[in-house]
Order: structure tokens, then sequence, then C-alpha cells
């Protein structure tokens, strides 16, 4: 049996983060990952999906926007999109950063096991043949698609079947509604591809600010997005020259090349040998801690996808950081604050949020007042197209405290981080009115929000 000062079961953003630093901080780690070391966010998530949305808005300023500003091609032809050369690009990118990782991995001294490895007993792991003890267990095993149990499901893919497509389908609909049914949706549009988005309800990603998602639904329908709501996918059949059809309700839609499930997330547990340690889940299978990241068992320690913390990779990331820092370095109540987290759907346009949407604050605040705009960015008065980004900003109290900034258009993804910072920080409206704006920008808007007209 080999000692050591931890043990990390799976390889993604959460427990590279952890490894790395316990490693720095002088802990003899070993880290066990089955796969390809970097997890969902490397290999089939954050990172190739960011990929995906760059050519989706490079395809948009070639073909859509370019000739506002003056770009013709001769003979009036249109770019071409080469799918493999991409996917090939692509996937020597991804290459480079789990060498980057390997190789960080390394220099901090960690021990990668490519094996799938689980959880014998408290301070216990086994890996093949192999037995490893240590006072510290940590589980960062992530979260794998969900696909629903409905006749002809395995028909469908899901995200991680997207980026292995070795080439572009051209009709494709996608059920679901959250961030991966929308990134998916927005992607393949914007490369060529006729999308449906079948909706078993009647909005688009629950929790956000309504008044941005109605926004962005109607931009992605007037781009060319099917949208059809209220229609829950019951099965899918295969027809006779191989395209799919989905079926709601007894009606048929299609015909499709290609169907994804992007219905949701469920965490990487099965096999874990969480059983045989005691350490308590959720009715939905996630490992539950407390924003120490410690479960009830003593000594073993749960990040990431896994847990019920939002599923984001910088949430992963900074929860393993603190946790390695508590453990192994001098910051003993080293912890996360899981306020005020910035999140953006990578759609086209992209959406931003930070903080608590406007019903959110009327359900928890006094004095709630919404500042809002719509308007045409600069960009798109020569782009030709009607474009129109939208700002929400949410204050509490008579001091005006902003409590969250909803923003959907171009350019918002960028705009998002800073301002979250100053909203941590407890800004209220008149920090921003105070603030000297950079111009021309659509940020600028931002400072002088005008109240929502009743
Ligand atoms: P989400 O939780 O975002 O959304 C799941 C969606 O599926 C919901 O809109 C839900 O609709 C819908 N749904 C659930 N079951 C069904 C069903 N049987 N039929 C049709 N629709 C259904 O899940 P995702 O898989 O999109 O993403 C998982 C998580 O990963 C996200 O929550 C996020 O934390 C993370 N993520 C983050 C990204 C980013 O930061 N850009 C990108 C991708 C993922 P309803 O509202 O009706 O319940």
């Amino acid at each position: 049996m080999a000692a050591v000062d931890a043990l990390v079961l799976g390889g993604g953003s959460g427990g590279l983060a952890f490894a790395k630093r316990a490693g720095r901080l002088g802990a003899r780690v070993v880290l066990f990952e089955s796969d390809l070391v970097g997890g969902t966010c490397v290999n089939r998530g954050c990172v190739p999906k960011k990929m995906a949305w760059y050519a989706g808005q490079l395809a948009h300023a070639l073909r859509r926007e370019a000739a506002g500003y003056g770009f013709f091609w001769p003979g009036g032809a249109q770019p071409m999109f080469d799918w493999g050369f991409w996917r090939q690009q692509r996937e020597q990118a991804l290459e480079r950063i789990r060498h980057g990782h390997r190789r960080a991995l390394q220099e901090a001294g960690v021990t990668l096991v490519t094996q799938r490895a689980m959880l014998a007993g408290p301070g216990e792991v086994i890996c093949g043949n192999g037995r490893w003890h240590a006072p510290c267990v940590v589980l960062a095993t992530g979260g794998i698609p969900v696909i629903p149990h409905v006749p002809g499901a395995a028909l469908g893919m899901t995200s991680d079947g997207f980026f292995q497509l070795q080439d572009q389908p051209r009709r494709v609909a996608i059920a679901g509604s959250g961030y991966i049914a929308l990134e998916l949706a927005c992607a393949l549009h914007a490369l060529g591809s006729v999308v449906t988005l079948l909706v078993r309800s009647d909005h688009l990603l629950r929790g956000f600010e309504a008044a941005c998602v109605r926004h962005l639904a109607t931009i992605l329908e007037e781009q060319g997005i099917r949208i059809v709501w209220q229609t829950p996918v019951d099965s899918l059949e295969q027809q006779a020259d191989g395209t799919l059809v989905a079926m709601s309700s007894s009606a048929g839609h299609g015909p499709y090349d290609a169907f994804f499930w992007a219905v949701g997330r469920r965490p990487a547990t099965a096999g874990l040998g969480l059983e045989l340690t005691g350490v308590a889940g959720d009715a939905a299978g996630h490992v539950i801690t407390d924003d120490r990241q410690e479960t009830n068992v003593p000594g073993i320690y749960a990040l990431g996808d896994v847990t019920t913390q939002p599923a984001l990779t910088p949430v992963a990331v900074a929860a393993g950081r603190a946790l390695a820092e508590r453990l192994f370095g001098d910051r003993k109540d080293r912890h996360i604050d899981l306020g005020l987290v910035p999140t953006v759907v990578f759609s086209e346009p992209p959406l931003a949020a930070v903080g608590l949407t406007e019903e959110q604050a009327r359900a928890r605040c006094e004095e709630v007042r919404v500042f809002e705009s719509t308007f045409l960015p600069l960009y798109h008065t020569l782009s030709g197209v009607p474009q129109r980004t939208s700002m929400v900003l949410v204050t509490a109290g008579a001091e005006e405290r902003v409590m969250g900034l909803h923003m959907v258009g171009r350019d918002v993804d960028e705009i998002l981080q800073g301002f979250a910072v100053a909203i941590k920080a407890g800004i209220t409206r008149s920090d921003l009115l105070e603030a000297i704006a950079i111009h021309p920008s659509s940020a600028e808007e931002v400072l002088t929000l005008p109240p929502r007209a009743c």
C-alpha cells in the first residue's frame, strides 16, 4: 500500500487545480484520471465550445457583416468553411493545453495515474491492482450529460458527440433550453446548419433575467433558429434514409440529420465507491459538501460538478485552490465565496449575468429599482445587422446598491468581468454615474442606464 498526502479522483478543472496547488505547497499528491487530462472543460466543454463560438463569430462577420464595411469577395463568392480543417486545428490546440497541464503536474511533483480509481474506504483508494492511502481524498469526477429514458433516445447525441463530429450536420434538432442547448444551436447555425430548438416549456434559460432572455429568444428567431415551444420529445425514430424524427405528443418533427440532447448534466459518481465510505449525496447524486469542500466523512472532500456548487469551471478551480491552500498552506480559513458568481452563455449574441435578477431582488430586498436600456451598438450601425444590445441593472435600498447586472448583445461576454468585480466590492449606482466612461463602447452604457420605463 502506497501512502501519500492526497489522492485526487478526476483530472478536470477542479482536480487539476487542487493537485497543482497542493503539489507546489509540498504535498505528495497522486491524481487519477482514466480519460484525457483536462476533463470536460478542456476536452468537450468550455474550451472547444469557445472555439466553436469564435468560428461562428467569424462566419457571421464574413457572411453577414463585412459587406456593410465595404468588404466584398470577387465574383460575389462566399468564403467556404472547412469543418475538417477547423476540427484538426482545434484538436491540436487542445493537445497543447493538455500538454501544458501534464507539464504543470510534473513541475508540481504530482504523480498522474491514467487509470480509473475508486474509493475503498475512508482514506483509501484502489486503482487496478494498486491500493493507495492518504489522510486527504478529493472527489473531483465532474459530470456527464443526461440522456432521457425515452424510446430511441440513443439515436441522439449529447454535447460530447458534437465534439467528435467528422462532418457538419445539415439539419439539426436540439432538445433543451439551457446553456448547452443555446450554445450548440448558435454555433451550428452560424456555421451554416439549419437548426431547430425543441423546448419543453415556454421559456429559455430558467433563472436568468426574464427581459434579457426574451430579448435573446427574439434575436435567435430573427436570425433563423427555429424555436418550437412546449414540445417535450417523447421518442426519437429513425427513417429508412437514416434521418431522425422527434416525436412529441404524437406529432413528428423533422427530418433531421443530427439530434442532440442538451437537457442537463448529472454528477459522475457511478462506480466511485461512495457507498463504501458513507459519503452523503443528494437525490440527484451530487456529493454534498460545505463551503470548505468537506463531505460528511472526515478526510474526504469534493469539488466541481460532482458537488451541488455551480457547475462552472472557475468555481471548481477556485474551490480546488482554496482547499489545497487550507490543507497544505498557511491559509487555514481559506474557502470560496459563492456570492455573485458571474456567468456567460456563449450564444450569439452572448448573454452575461451576475447577481440577482429583478424577480430575485424583489423577493429578497427592499426598494428595488431597475435600470434598463436597449440600443444598437456602434458596430452594427454599419454591419447592417439590426441586433440590439439589452442591459438590465438591478439595485436595492435607498443607496441604490447594485445587486445584479444582466446583458445580451455583442461584447457583453467581455464587458461583464470588470463590472462583476466592482459589484462584488459593493458599488452603488452613483459610483457608476461618477465613473469616467470609455468612449465609444457598449460598456459605457452600463454607467448611465436609465430607470426602466413603466
Ligand atoms: P442546464 O441546467 O443549463 O439546462 C438544462 C435544460 O434542459 C433546462 O433548460 C431544462 O429546461 C431542460 N430540460 C431538462 N430536462 C428536459 C427534457 N426532458 N426535455 C427537454 N428539456 C429538458 O443544463 P446544460 O446541460 O445546458 O448545462 C449544464 C450546466 O453546465 C449548466 O447549468 C452550467 O452550469 C454548465 N455550463 C456552463 C456553460 C458556460 O459557462 N458557458 C456552458 C455549458 C454548460 P427547464 O427550464 O424546462 O427545466
